[in-house]
Protein backbone atom coordinates (compact mmCIF):
# COMPACT_ATOMS: atom_id res chain seq x y z
CA UNK A 1 0.00 0.00 0.00
CA UNK A 2 1.33 3.51 -0.92
CA UNK A 3 0.49 6.92 0.62
CA UNK A 4 -0.25 10.42 -1.16
CA UNK A 5 1.10 12.57 2.00
CA UNK A 6 0.15 16.06 0.05
CA UNK A 7 -2.42 16.21 -2.13
CA UNK A 8 -5.27 19.11 -2.42
CA UNK A 9 -8.32 17.03 -3.31
CA UNK A 10 -10.60 20.43 -2.12
CA UNK A 11 -9.16 21.80 -5.34
CA UNK A 12 -11.81 22.15 -8.05
CA UNK A 13 -10.11 19.79 -10.79
CA UNK A 14 -9.95 17.11 -8.21
CA UNK A 15 -12.68 17.46 -6.30
CA UNK A 16 -15.31 17.89 -9.05
CA UNK A 17 -14.63 14.03 -9.87
CA UNK A 18 -13.88 12.62 -7.02
CA UNK A 19 -15.91 9.37 -6.84
CA UNK A 20 -13.08 8.75 -9.73
CA UNK A 21 -10.26 9.91 -7.90
CA UNK A 22 -11.14 7.99 -5.18
CA UNK A 23 -11.61 4.59 -7.47
CA UNK A 24 -8.24 5.10 -9.15
CA UNK A 25 -6.43 5.45 -5.54
CA UNK A 26 -7.80 2.09 -4.91
CA UNK A 27 -6.75 0.63 -8.39
CA UNK A 28 -3.58 1.77 -7.67
CA UNK A 29 -3.43 -0.02 -4.00
CA UNK A 30 -3.07 4.23 -2.83
CA UNK A 31 -4.51 4.00 0.64
CA UNK A 32 -4.38 7.00 2.10
CA UNK A 33 -4.20 10.50 0.96
CA UNK A 34 -3.81 13.56 2.84
CA UNK A 35 -5.80 17.02 2.22
CA UNK A 36 -3.73 19.75 2.67
CA UNK A 37 -4.95 23.06 4.26
CA UNK A 38 -4.11 26.15 2.64
CA UNK A 39 -5.88 28.85 4.09
CA UNK A 40 -9.04 29.29 6.63
CA UNK A 41 -11.30 30.02 4.15
CA UNK A 42 -11.41 26.68 2.67
CA UNK A 43 -10.32 24.29 5.85
CA UNK A 44 -14.58 23.30 6.18
CA UNK A 45 -13.99 21.92 2.55
CA UNK A 46 -10.46 19.86 3.74
CA UNK A 47 -12.32 19.08 7.21
CA UNK A 48 -15.40 17.69 5.59
CA UNK A 49 -13.21 15.59 2.89
CA UNK A 50 -11.30 13.88 5.98
CA UNK A 51 -14.84 13.38 7.75
CA UNK A 52 -16.51 11.52 4.84
CA UNK A 53 -13.99 9.26 3.61
CA UNK A 54 -11.79 7.07 6.40
CA UNK A 55 -8.98 7.29 3.90
CA UNK A 56 -8.78 11.14 3.67
CA UNK A 57 -7.16 12.88 6.15
CA UNK A 58 -6.81 16.50 6.70
CA UNK A 59 -4.17 19.09 7.73
CA UNK A 60 -4.75 23.19 8.90
CA UNK A 61 -2.25 25.68 7.98
CA UNK A 62 -2.65 28.67 5.91
CA UNK A 63 0.42 28.36 2.65
CA UNK A 64 2.99 31.56 2.45
CA UNK A 65 1.38 32.15 -1.19
CA UNK A 66 -1.99 33.53 0.53
CA UNK A 67 -1.31 37.50 1.10
CA UNK A 68 -5.18 38.58 1.12
CA UNK A 69 -6.74 35.72 3.70
CA UNK A 70 -7.64 35.29 7.18
CA UNK A 71 -4.82 35.57 9.64
CA UNK A 72 -3.97 32.38 11.41
CA UNK A 73 -3.58 33.29 15.31
CA UNK A 74 -1.49 30.33 16.92
CA UNK A 75 -4.74 29.97 19.35
CA UNK A 76 -6.97 29.18 16.37
CA UNK A 77 -4.57 26.89 14.57
CA UNK A 78 -4.89 25.15 17.95
CA UNK A 79 -8.05 25.10 18.32
CA UNK A 80 -8.84 23.70 14.89
CA UNK A 81 -6.11 21.11 15.32
CA UNK A 82 -7.54 19.56 17.57
CA UNK A 83 -10.17 17.78 15.41
CA UNK A 84 -9.34 13.99 15.52
CA UNK A 85 -9.28 14.02 11.36
CA UNK A 86 -6.34 16.62 11.79
CA UNK A 87 -3.07 14.92 11.70
CA UNK A 88 -0.85 17.56 11.30
CA UNK A 89 -0.09 21.65 10.99
CA UNK A 90 0.42 23.27 7.54
CA UNK A 91 1.08 23.63 4.98
CA UNK A 92 3.26 26.38 6.25
CA UNK A 93 6.46 27.86 5.35
CA UNK A 94 8.33 30.40 3.43
CA UNK A 95 8.03 30.80 -0.28
CA UNK A 96 10.13 34.08 -1.84
CA UNK A 97 9.80 32.32 -5.65
CA UNK A 98 6.44 34.32 -5.37
CA UNK A 99 7.45 36.95 -2.66
CA UNK A 100 11.00 37.57 -3.60
CA UNK A 101 11.09 41.15 -1.62
CA UNK A 102 10.98 37.99 1.29
CA UNK A 103 8.12 39.94 3.29
CA UNK A 104 8.12 39.86 7.61
CA UNK A 105 5.08 38.35 7.53
CA UNK A 106 5.71 35.02 6.15
CA UNK A 107 8.49 34.60 8.86
CA UNK A 108 5.84 35.52 11.68
CA UNK A 109 3.10 33.77 10.02
CA UNK A 110 5.74 30.25 10.27
CA UNK A 111 6.47 31.04 13.54
CA UNK A 112 3.10 30.82 14.53
CA UNK A 113 2.41 27.55 13.29
CA UNK A 114 5.52 25.77 14.33
CA UNK A 115 4.09 27.00 17.89
CA UNK A 116 0.88 25.38 17.46
CA UNK A 117 2.46 22.46 16.43
CA UNK A 118 4.31 22.01 19.11
CA UNK A 119 1.54 22.86 21.72
CA UNK A 120 -0.76 20.44 20.08
CA UNK A 121 1.75 18.32 19.51
CA UNK A 122 0.91 17.26 15.68
CA UNK A 123 3.46 17.48 13.48
CA UNK A 124 4.67 19.99 10.68
CA UNK A 125 4.42 19.93 7.05
CA UNK A 126 7.00 22.62 5.19
CA UNK A 127 6.40 24.38 2.19
CA UNK A 128 10.08 25.60 1.35
CA UNK A 129 10.48 27.54 -2.17
CA UNK A 130 13.65 29.56 -2.82
CA UNK A 131 13.97 30.09 1.31
CA UNK A 132 16.38 26.94 2.68
CA UNK A 133 18.41 29.24 4.75
CA UNK A 134 15.86 31.02 6.89
CA UNK A 135 13.07 28.05 6.50
CA UNK A 136 15.86 26.02 8.34
CA UNK A 137 17.03 29.07 10.87
CA UNK A 138 13.50 29.62 12.23
CA UNK A 139 12.75 25.92 12.42
CA UNK A 140 15.62 25.76 14.64
CA UNK A 141 14.84 28.94 16.71
CA UNK A 142 11.34 27.69 17.36
CA UNK A 143 12.40 24.30 18.51
CA UNK A 144 10.52 22.40 15.68
CA UNK A 145 12.70 19.55 16.17
CA UNK A 146 10.17 18.82 19.47
CA UNK A 147 7.27 18.04 17.14
CA UNK A 148 8.89 17.10 13.71
CA UNK A 149 7.37 17.31 10.46
CA UNK A 150 8.06 17.06 6.78
CA UNK A 151 9.51 18.96 4.40
CA UNK A 152 7.20 18.62 1.09
CA UNK A 153 7.70 18.72 -2.08
CA UNK A 154 11.14 18.67 -1.39
CA UNK A 155 13.33 20.61 -4.46
CA UNK A 156 16.79 21.55 -2.58
CA UNK A 157 19.82 19.58 -2.53
CA UNK A 158 21.20 17.24 -0.33
CA UNK A 159 23.02 19.74 1.53
CA UNK A 160 20.04 21.45 2.51
CA UNK A 161 18.17 17.96 2.97
CA UNK A 162 21.22 16.70 5.47
CA UNK A 163 20.39 19.52 7.41
CA UNK A 164 16.76 19.28 7.57
CA UNK A 165 17.53 15.18 8.57
CA UNK A 166 19.43 16.70 11.46
CA UNK A 167 16.31 18.32 12.27
CA UNK A 168 14.37 15.15 12.90
CA UNK A 169 12.67 15.93 9.33
CA UNK A 170 11.56 13.53 6.67
CA UNK A 171 11.85 14.08 3.05
CA UNK A 172 9.10 14.23 0.65
CA UNK A 173 9.59 13.50 -2.66
CA UNK A 174 6.82 14.70 -5.46
CA UNK A 175 6.30 14.27 -9.27
CA UNK A 176 9.40 16.51 -9.77
CA UNK A 177 11.68 13.47 -8.75
CA UNK A 178 10.62 11.70 -12.06
CA UNK A 179 11.78 14.72 -14.38
CA UNK A 180 14.76 13.87 -16.35
CA UNK A 181 16.94 17.14 -15.31
CA UNK A 182 15.75 16.79 -11.80
CA UNK A 183 19.53 15.94 -11.42
CA UNK A 184 19.91 17.11 -7.27
CA UNK A 185 16.46 16.27 -5.93
CA UNK A 186 17.42 12.38 -7.27
CA UNK A 187 20.63 12.44 -5.34
CA UNK A 188 18.75 13.33 -2.77
CA UNK A 189 16.37 10.16 -2.83
CA UNK A 190 19.23 8.88 -3.25
CA UNK A 191 21.09 9.46 0.09
CA UNK A 192 18.08 10.06 2.21
CA UNK A 193 17.57 7.22 4.64
CA UNK A 194 14.83 4.87 3.73
CA UNK A 195 13.03 5.20 6.91
CA UNK A 196 12.98 9.36 6.39
CA UNK A 197 11.02 8.64 2.77
CA UNK A 198 7.94 10.46 2.00
CA UNK A 199 6.24 10.18 -0.93
CA UNK A 200 3.49 13.07 -2.71
CA UNK A 201 1.73 14.63 -5.46
CA UNK A 202 1.01 17.74 -4.53
CA UNK A 203 -1.77 16.98 -7.05
CA UNK A 204 -3.62 18.81 -8.79
CA UNK A 205 0.16 20.16 -9.68
CA UNK A 206 3.04 18.59 -10.40
CA UNK A 207 1.98 15.45 -12.49
CA UNK A 208 4.83 12.67 -12.40
CA UNK A 209 6.25 11.22 -15.85
CA UNK A 210 4.54 9.71 -18.08
CA UNK A 211 1.51 11.94 -16.96
CA UNK A 212 3.73 15.29 -17.14
CA UNK A 213 1.02 18.05 -17.72
CA UNK A 214 -1.50 16.51 -17.33
CA UNK A 215 -3.86 16.93 -14.36
CA UNK A 216 -1.99 15.11 -10.92
CA UNK A 217 -3.47 13.49 -8.80
CA UNK A 218 -3.04 10.73 -5.69
CA UNK A 219 -3.07 7.64 -7.78
CA UNK A 220 -0.31 8.96 -9.20
CA UNK A 221 2.02 8.73 -6.08
CA UNK A 222 2.53 5.05 -7.36
CA UNK A 223 5.26 6.76 -10.07
CA UNK A 224 7.07 8.92 -7.82
CA UNK A 225 7.52 5.87 -5.46
CA UNK A 226 8.82 3.62 -8.66
CA UNK A 227 11.19 6.43 -9.09
CA UNK A 228 12.53 6.25 -6.26
CA UNK A 229 12.92 2.92 -5.89
CA UNK A 230 14.94 2.51 -9.34
CA UNK A 231 17.29 5.09 -8.07
CA UNK A 232 17.67 2.84 -4.76
CA UNK A 233 17.73 -0.40 -6.52
CA UNK A 234 14.75 -1.32 -4.79
CA UNK A 235 11.44 -2.82 -5.77
CA UNK A 236 8.25 -0.58 -5.57
CA UNK A 237 6.71 -2.70 -2.81
CA UNK A 238 10.07 -2.06 -0.39
CA UNK A 239 9.36 1.46 -1.18
CA UNK A 240 5.58 1.46 -0.83
CA UNK A 241 6.15 -0.96 2.67
CA UNK A 242 8.80 1.84 3.91
CA UNK A 243 7.09 4.72 3.40
CA UNK A 244 4.07 4.10 4.13
CA UNK A 245 5.01 3.13 7.38
CA UNK A 246 7.34 6.34 7.81
CA UNK A 247 4.05 8.28 7.17
CA UNK A 248 1.50 6.33 10.14
CA UNK A 249 5.26 7.23 12.25
CA UNK A 250 5.35 10.67 11.13
CA UNK A 251 1.64 11.19 11.47
CA UNK A 252 0.64 9.46 14.70
CA UNK A 253 -2.86 10.73 14.68
CA UNK A 254 -3.65 8.80 10.95
CA UNK A 255 -4.47 4.64 11.14
CA UNK A 256 -3.67 2.03 8.63
CA UNK A 257 -6.80 1.40 6.84
CA UNK A 258 -8.78 -1.92 7.77
CA UNK A 259 -7.46 -4.05 4.91
CA UNK A 260 -10.94 -5.66 3.34
ZN1 LIG B 1 3.65 23.47 -1.03
ZN1 LIG C 1 0.58 21.78 -1.40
Amino acid sequence: MLVDSHCHLDFPDLSRRLPEVLEHMQQNDVGCAVCIGVNLEDFPRVLALAEAHPNLYATVGVHPEYTDTEEPGEARLVELAGHPRVIAIGETGLDYYWQKDRPEWQRDRFRRHIRAAISTGKPLVVHMRDSADDTLRILKEEDAQAVGGVMHCFTETWEIARQALDLGFFISFSGIVTFKNAIAIKEVAQKTPLDRVLVETDSPYLAPVPHRGKPNEPAFVRHVAEEVARLRNLSLEQVAEATTANFFNLFKNAHRPVQT
